[in-house]
């Protein structure tokens, strides 16, 4: 078992490209309440959770709902891809602003894995987006990017046995002054 510490309340991103398992992760350690998709705000935007054409819609929303959350002191699961800078540090800064921290659980698992899991799913994405999410991927991970953006813990999980040892425990965030 490889326990991670979270703080509740606090912000975590899954970060992974389409088949790595967040969604699974995320149903399995939180409640449904906890967790925001942006697959989900596209399916209720348009009745289809891939319409990319609502995705900018879907993700102002998420961004809403993360600061809304965390100024209410509610743990807050994020599960997006969240593969871009730009992307998490928005969601950082909201976190951020409520003083509560950010967490960031990695699903590197490898390629075929990744790509296998894809094919398998309800909704497969396009092997080319797959491509491009495994190259930021890389650039997140070996660029060292999560930690001086502000996220702490970081874990990253590179096989599918280290994502069926996880475990989360959760403690209460002690805020001084
Ligand atoms: P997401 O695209 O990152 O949200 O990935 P999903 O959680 O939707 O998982 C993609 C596919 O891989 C689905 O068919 C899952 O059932 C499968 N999958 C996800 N996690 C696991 C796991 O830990 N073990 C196994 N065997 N399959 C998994
Ligand atoms: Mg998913």
């Amino acid at each position: 078992m490889t326990a991670l510490t979270i703080e509740d309340p606090s912000l975590v991103l899954l970060v992974g490209p389409a088949g790595s398992g967040k969604s699974t992760l995320a149903r399995r350690h939180f409640a449904l309440d906890e967790i925001v998709s942006s697959d989900a705000l596209r399916a209720v935007l348009s009745g289809d959770e891939a319409d990319q054409s609502v995705s900018g819609r879907a993700f102002a929303i998420l961004h809403r709902e993360v600061a809304r959350r965390a100024i209410e002191g509610r743990l807050t699961v994020v599960d997006a891809t969240n593969l871009r800078r730009s992307h998490r540090r928005s969601l950082v800064a909201r976190a951020r602003e409520a003083a509560v921290g950010a967490a960031a659980i990695v699903l590197d698992l490898p390629p075929d894995v990744i790509r296998a899991r894809n094919a398998s799913r309800t909704r497969v994405v396009d092997g080319g987006i797959v491509t491009d999410q495994l190259g930021w991927l890389r650039r997140t991970i070996d660029g060292g990017q999560l930690g001086p953006e502000g996220f702490d813990p970081i874990i990253v999980l590179r096989d599918p046995e280290a994502v069926d040892r996880l475990a989360i425990v959760r403690v209460p965030l002690t805020r001084s002054g």
